[in-house]
């Protein structure tokens, strides 16, 4: 690239207002929230960056293939649209349509799971660590072990741990894994990549062994991404060969069409066996909807289909990641810490660090969170202490590993102004770090309290 201004591929042809607020009214919003930015109206955030799911906005493309979009009840040209564009682009004979992706995992882990059976991942995203743990089953975590070093700079944090994956099968036995799903980015570690030889060595074991190899390919494109711009071997593949060829190595995948196919609602599962698929689609009926849209409606369908050919595009593509890692790398930079090196979809800032006097038990990336939207009106997520803390029987505090912060970006919805402001306002918090005070829990559920929890400041 010539100029190191990063231009958005696109132009703007419908826009939503964005209210800019003063501090003092987010004050009076944030109390009202009772600290809890969950709790926010989203007309109060001016830049959300709560999450990457169902918030990208769509193309004209896009737009147009509603007006396409065929509501028969039974053999939708949509869905036709839909399953020939996800059959190209997976290989996998079998292909499910559901209302997102935690309706997938909940169909097919569902089948596989059960008491005494353990799944294995890199990292299993939360729906699909809860859609096997409810069956019973065990969801075990193996990334590779520098991916816990926040600082370290490598360039597949997100892969799995192979010598502790053959461990694993050997010490519970192969016919009591449910399958083995490797998360391509690795949402919970980071957004951060996983490398074409990873997925290889993963597919090499589980034939050994007879496993079910699973993807959950929610952010495969994103992923293509880096692999073509890191791993030796493939930059001269284009993208979307790149994920055809990592499909091909495994048994079948889950997607949330809600991060790489750049819709706001939808999902799917793909399968290679025939007998698992048929016991699946009876399910899939009874609970999602007849097999030519599961849960979705017929243009819907023609936008995922239009979605999934868009995400491959290499400016996009590169617009993408390098805008995701000039936010991160800009903040590094400027002296906030961050994880290292950025991933594909969010900046994770690392709040202990940011703010070291504040103790565990009173919440800095909840600190952090609020100082956010106070100061600029930015809405992030705190995935530290509230989310993952908790205390034992004795009532003693058990803190999370990390107090993180993370910014997730939607998928072409913010310009490079917005970007730049982020950074102005991370500039500000960094000079009053010293003033901040934590916060403390007042109320809270008995499960997913980072929801629903409401704080008060100390
Ligand atoms: C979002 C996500 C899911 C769940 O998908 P939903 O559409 O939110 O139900 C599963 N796995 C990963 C990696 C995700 O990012």
């Amino acid at each position: 690239m010539a100029f190191k201004t990063i231009i958005e591929p696109f132009k703007i042809k419908v826009i939503e207002p964005i209210k800019i607020t003063t501090e003092e009214e987010r004050q009076g919003y944030l109390k009202e929230a009772h600290y809890n930015l969950f709790g926010l109206k989203s007309e109060q955030v001016l830049i959300d960056f709560l999450t990457d799911s169902g918030t990208s906005a769509m193309s004209d493309n896009q737009w147009a293939s509603l007006m396409l979009g065929d509501e028969s009840y039974a053999g939708s040209k949509s869905w036709g649209r839909m399953r020939n564009t996800i059959h190209e682009l997976t290989g996998y004979p079998h292909i499910f349509p559901t209302h997102q992706g935690r309706a997938a995992e909940r169909i097919v882990y569902g089948k596989l799971g059960g008491k005494g059976k353990v799944f294995i991942s890199n990292t299993h995203f939360d729906t699909t660590r809860a859609n096997i743990e409810v069956t019973g089953a065990e969801a075990i975590d193996i990334p590779i072990p520098e991916s816990k070093d926040t600082a370290l700079v490598y360039p597949f944090k997100g892969n799995m741990d192979i010598g502790k994956l053959e461990e694993l099968v050997k010490k519970h036995g192969k016919e009591n894994i449910g399958a083995v799903i490797l998360t391509v980015t690795n949402n919970s570690s980071g957004g951060q990549p996983v490398s074409m030889e990873n997925a290889v060595s993963v597919g090499k074991i589980c034939r050994n062994y007879g496993l079910l190899y699973l993807i959950d390919c929610c952010r495969i494109a994103e992923n293509a991404y880096f692999i073509k711009h890191r791993e030796p071997g493939y930059e001269n593949m284009g993208y979307y060969e790149i994920a055809q060829k990592m499909f091909s190595l495994a048994d079948g995948c889950i997607m949330s069409a809600k991060k790489d196919a750049i819709v706001n609602m939808g999902g799917f599962f793909a399968l290679k066996d025939k007998d698992f698929a048929d016991s699946c689609r009876e399910t899939l009926i009874i609970t999602e909807g007849y097999i030519t849209y599961g849960g979705l409606s017929g243009r819907d369908m023609e936008t995922i289909a239009t979605g999934l050919q868009e995400v491959f595009d290499p400016d996009y593509l590169h617009y993408r990641i390098r805008s995701t890692a000039y936010l991160g790398n800009k903040l590094h930079e400027v002296g906030v810490p961050v994880m290292l090196p950025i991933g594909g979809h969010a900046v994770y800032v690392d709040a202990k660090k940011m703010y070291p006097n504040i103790p565990a038990e009173e919440y800095p990336g909840q600190a952090l969170a609020c100082e956010l939207y106070l100061k600029g009106g930015i809405r992030s997520c705190e995935i530290g202490s509230v989310m993952m803390g908790h205390r034992d029987a004795s009532g003693c505090f058990i803190a999370a590993p990390m107090e993180l912060v993370r910014l997730a970006i939607p998928r072409r919805v913010y310009t490079q102004s917005h970007i730049e402001y982020v950074i102005e306002v991370f500039e500000k918090l960094k000079e009053d770090c010293g003033s901040v005070k934590g916060l403390k829990i007042i109320e809270e559920p008995r499960f997913l309290r980072h929801f629903t929890a409401k704080f008060e400041r100390l």
